[in-house]
C-alpha cells in the first residue's frame, strides 16, 4: 500500500543504519532458537493449533469469539450446551469444522460433555492471559515469575469506567494490588538485573493504570472534565506508589483521549511533591503517524522537569488499530494511524532508536513493548551496538515464548500481567484472540510458518 503525505512526513529518514542488520538477523535467530518447543509446553501447542484453525477459517472465529463473550453469562451447563451448539450451528454453513463441531455440540449424548470441554478450554486459555482473580490470588504467579528472571507489570482488568464509585473501586483495587505485592516483594530473591541499570534502581513493584477507569468523565469532547475527574485518584495513587518504593505506568487508551491523558500525567507528574519518587511513566504508539512529534514532547518535558528517577517510555504499536480506522473512515478523516504496516515498523525502529539514544541523558527509560522478533532483534542491536542497556516488555499469554527466549539470553524482561475475574477475563481475552489472529500480526505470520528470514527483513 502507498503511503500518504503524513505518512512521509512522520517517517523523516526511513534508512535505518545498515550497519546493525547482520546483528539484527544473528539475535532473532538466536531467539527464535531458544522459544520452548511445542513438546516442553503442549497445552501452548494445543491452543497455538486452535488458533491456526481460527485463522483459516472466519466463520469459526466468529463462532469462538461469541462462545467466549457469552461464557460469564452462561449459567447452567444446558444453557452452555445451547448457546455453544447454535453459534457453530449459524456458522456451519460454510464451515466443515464448526459443521462437525456442531453435530457434537447438538448430539443427545454428547452435548453436556462438549459444551463443559470447550467451557473448560475457553477458561484455561483465559488462565494463560490472566494471572488470577485479584492480587492475592496473583501474588504466586508474580514471585514465580521474578524467581525465573522476569520482573512484572500488574494490570486491574475492569469494564469501562461509568460511575464514580466505579472510579473509586478501580483506585482502591490498584492502592490494595500496590501494598499487596510491596508486601511480599522484599521477600523475594535478589535479581541484579531486574533491580539496577545504568541509571539507577528500578523498583521490584509494577503496576499499569489506565486513566479512563480512573474517571467516568474521559471525552474527547471535554478532556478538562476528564483530567479534573482523574486527577485526585492519579495523585493519590502516586503517593502510595512513592510510599510502596513502586513504580507506576500510565498505560495509553484510544487517539481521542491522547491528549487528556498526556496532559494529566505531566502535569500531576510535574507537582513538586513527585520530584523525588515515584518512578513512573507512560506509553507512546508508534502507529500514530504523529509518534515522532508527541516523542520530542514527551522528552522535552522529561528534559525540563528534573525528577529523581528517570521517567519511563514504554513503546508499542497501539492496540486500538481497527477502531481508529474505522473511526476515522465514518467522519471522512484522515486516520491518525499509520495504513502501511511496514511503516508503522519502521517508525517502530525509528522511535525505538530515539528512545535507547535519549536514556543516555539519564532522564529517561526506554521499554520496548513488542511480540515482534524484527521490533524486538532490532532494538537489542541497535542498544547492543551503542552501549546501552534495554527493558523489553510483552504481555502474559502472547509473549511467554519471546519472553523464555528473552530471559535464556540474559536480557531484562517484564511480563504485562492482567488480574481479574471471569468477565473482564474473558473480554480481554476476546482482545488478545483478534490481535492474535489479525491479518496483519506478526504472531499469525509466525504462526502461518513464514520464514524466518523474511520475518527478520528490514521493514
Ligand atoms: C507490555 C505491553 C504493554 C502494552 N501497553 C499498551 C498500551 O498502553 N496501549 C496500547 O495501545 N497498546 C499497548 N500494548 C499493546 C500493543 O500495542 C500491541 O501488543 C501491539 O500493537 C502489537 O504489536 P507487536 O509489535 O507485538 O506486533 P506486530 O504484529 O508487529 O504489530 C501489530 C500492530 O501493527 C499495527 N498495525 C496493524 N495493521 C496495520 C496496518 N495495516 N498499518 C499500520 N499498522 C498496522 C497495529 O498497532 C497492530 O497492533 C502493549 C503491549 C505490551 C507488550
Amino acid at each position: 500500500m502507498l503511503m500518504n503525505a503524513d505518512e512521509e512526513t512522520a517517517l523523516g529518514d526511513p534508512a535505518p543504519s545498515a550497519t546493525i542488520e547482520p546483528r539484527v538477523a544473528e539475535i532473532g535467530r538466536a531467539l527464535v532458537a531458544a522459544m520452548p518447543t511445542a513438546r516442553r509446553t503442549p497445552r501452548a501447542a494445543v491452543e497455538r493449533r486452535v488458533m491456526a484453525a481460527m485463522v483459516d477459517d472466519p466463520e469459526l472465529r466468529a463462532a469462538v469469539f461469541r462462545f467466549v463473550d457469552v461464557r460469564p453469562a452462561c449459567d447452567s451447563p444446558d444453557d452452555l450446551a445451547r448457546h455453544l451448539g447454535e453459534l457453530l450451528s449459524e456458522a456451519s454453513a460454510s464451515s466443515p469444522l464448526a459443521a462437525r463441531g456442531a453435530s457434537l455440540a447438538t448430539g443427545g449424548l454428547t452435548r453436556r460433555p462438549v459444551a463443559a470441554a470447550a467451557a473448560l478450554g475457553v477458561k484455561q486459555m483465559a488462565q494463560r492471559f490472566i494471572i488470577g482473580a485479584d492480587a492475592h490470588d496473583a501474588l504466586p504467579e508474580v514471585e514465580r515469575l521474578w524467581k525465573s528472571g522476569a520482573a512484572t507489570t500488574i494490570d486491574l482488568l475492569g469494564e469501562a469506567t461509568v460511575t464514580e464509585e466505579e472510579a473509586d473501586a478501580y483506585a482502591q483495587r490498584c492502592e490494595d494490588t500496590l501494598r499487596a505485592v510491596a508486601a511480599a516483594a522484599p521477600k523475594w530473591p535478589a535479581r541484579e538485573l531486574l533491580e539496577r541499570d545504568a541509571a539507577g534502581p528500578i523498583p521490584r513493584v509494577n503496576l499499569s493504570v489506565k486513566v479512563s477507569a480512573l474517571t467516568p468523565l474521559l471525552r474527547a469532547t471535554a478532556p478538562e472534565r476528564g483530567i479534573a475527574g482523574a486527577e485526585p485518584r492519579l495523585r493519590h495513587l502516586l503517593r502510595v506508589a512513592r510510599d510502596t518504593g513502586a513504580h507506576l505506568h500510565v498505560d495509553m487508551e484510544s487517539y481521542d483521549t491522547r491528549e487528556a491523558v498526556t496532559e494529566l500525567t505531566l502535569k500531576v507528574l510535574s507537582e513538586p511533591e513527585f520530584s523525588e519518587g515515584p518512578s513512573a511513566g507512560i506509553v507512546l504508539q508508534a502507529y500514530l503517524t504523529e509518534s515522532p512529534q508527541h516523542l520530542d514532547r514527551l522528552l522535552a518535558w522529561a528534559d525540563a522537569t528534573p525528577r529523581a528517577q528517570p521517567f519511563t517510555i514504554r513503546l508499542v504499536k497501539g492496540a486500538y488499530w481497527d477502531h481508529e480506522t474505522v473511526e476515522a473512515v465514518q467522519h471522512g478523516w484522515t486516520p491518525p494511524v499509520f495504513q502501511d504496516r511496514r511503516a508503522c515498523d519502521r517508525n517502530y525502529e525509528q522511535l525505538t532508536r530515539r528512545l535507547i539514544d535519549a536514556q543516555r541523558g539519564g532522564r529517561v527509560r526506554a521499554a520496548i513493548a513488542s511480540h515482534n522478533l524484527r521490533s524486538i532483534a532490532h532494538a537489542l542491536a541497535y542498544a547492543d551496538a551503542t552501549g546501552a542497556d534495554v527493558e523489553l516488555q510483552v504481555l502474559r499469554g502472547l509473549g511467554d515464548e519471546t519472553q523464555a527466549a528473552l530471559l535464556a539470553a540474559g536480557r531484562r524482561v517484564r511480563t504485562y500481567c492482567p488480574i481479574g475475574d471471569l468477565v473482564a477475563g474473558m473480554a480481554y481475552l476476546v482482545r488478545r484472540l483478534l490481535e492474535n489472529t489479525s491479518n496483519d500480526s506478526f504472531l499469525r505470520a509466525q504462526a502461518e510458518g513464514v520464514d524466518l528470514t523474511t520475518l527478520l527483513e528490514q521493514p
